[in-house]
């Protein structure tokens, strides 16, 4: 079975015209119907596991920022609304949802379909459409429930700066980022960012110049470090990268992404692998993109 998150809950950040609304969730839901998914049910996350990621004086700040008049996040780029909080704290305890029934024995795939997205967000601050960091509070959950060494692959068009930043010193979390190099958030990504202290060899950036196209992409991937040995995959699944997205110059095609998925399975191998989408701003490419991540993930019947 493969495990799919997904409530209407999501809609209720409302970011109006922004690229980055509620259009997104919708459509990739109904792209994904008839599947034949195990539903898992939503839950937030607690104070105490966003401290684990998140300073607390940002998480103080964020809580009230709406009542106290605040519109966005450092920039016009993150929004917040009435409900932007409270849908933010569903999107970060979404990765507890998978590993709960991973742990129960009831999926070893799944695919979470939340909003606002997370890799943009670093330990003082969200940004980049993100208030936490979603795929970061799953790997420290994750941990908790036993699987201690965590791989977190990101193929978003876009560096995973958040991840990257909360996870710099660590070496029981391995990042591993193929991203666009001339793009937000433009100062970090580059190859020679490979951690500091305990962590250093355990942050990968893999970027990639303008115009990419799937045979570069997909050789990438093959530095994905075996050495490691994860006992779990948390993949931060951005759809920005496909040829029909204008917010970046890559142009993956349809085949291209099912062959990325597939390595990133075979890689997995039977080991649980959980997908947090994160950008993807043209509906259409969008939800059949998440429609062929999902087909894959079924095809491995694991
Ligand atoms: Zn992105």
């Amino acid at each position: 079975m493969v495990g799919y998150l997904y409530d209407e809950l999501f809609t209720k950040h409302d970011t109006g015209a922004h690229i980055e609304n509620k259009d997104r969730v919708i459509s990739i839901d109904e792209s994904l119907r008839g599947m034949g998914l195990f539903k898992l049910r939503p839950q937030k996350a607690t104070i105490e596991e966003l401290e684990e990621i998140h300073d607390p004086r940002y998480l103080e700040w964020v809580k009230d920022a709406y009542s106290k008049g605040y519109r966005h996040i450092l920039n016009e780029d993150t929004v917040l609304s009435p409900d932007s909080y409270e849908v933010a704290l569903y999107a970060a305890g979404s990765g507890k949802s998978a590993i709960d029934a991973v742990k129960a024995g009831m999926i070893k795939r799944a695919f979470l379909n939340i909003r606002p997205p997370g890799h943009h967000a670093e330990r003082n601050t969200g940004q980049g459409f993100c208030i936490f960091n979603n795929i970061a509070l799953a790997a420290r959950y994750a941990q908790k429930s036993g699987f201690e060494k965590v791989l977190i692959i990101d193929f978003d068009v876009h560096h995973g700066n958040g991840t990257q930043d909360i996870f710099y010193d660590d070496d029981t979390v391995c990042f591993f980022s193929t991203h666009e190099k001339e793009n937000y958030p433009y100062f970090t990504g580059a190859q020679e960012e490979i951690g500091v202290g305990k962590g250093k060899g355990y942050n990968i950036n893999r970027p990639y110049g303008n115009y990419c196209e799937d045979e570069e992409l997909l050789n990438l991937y093959e530095d994905l470090p075996t050495w490691f040995d994860p006992d779990i995959l948390l993949i931060s699944a951005g759809y920005d990268l496909m040829a029909d997205e204008s917010i970046s110059t890559a142009r993956i095609s349809f085949d291209g992404l099912r062959s990325l998925v597939r390595k990133i399975l075979d890689f997995a191998s039977d080991r649980p692998a959980i997908f947090f989408l994160e950008g993807g701003y043209n509906i259409e490419s969008l939800s059949k993109s998440v429609y062929i991540t999902v087909e894959e993930m079924l095809e491995y019947g694991l």
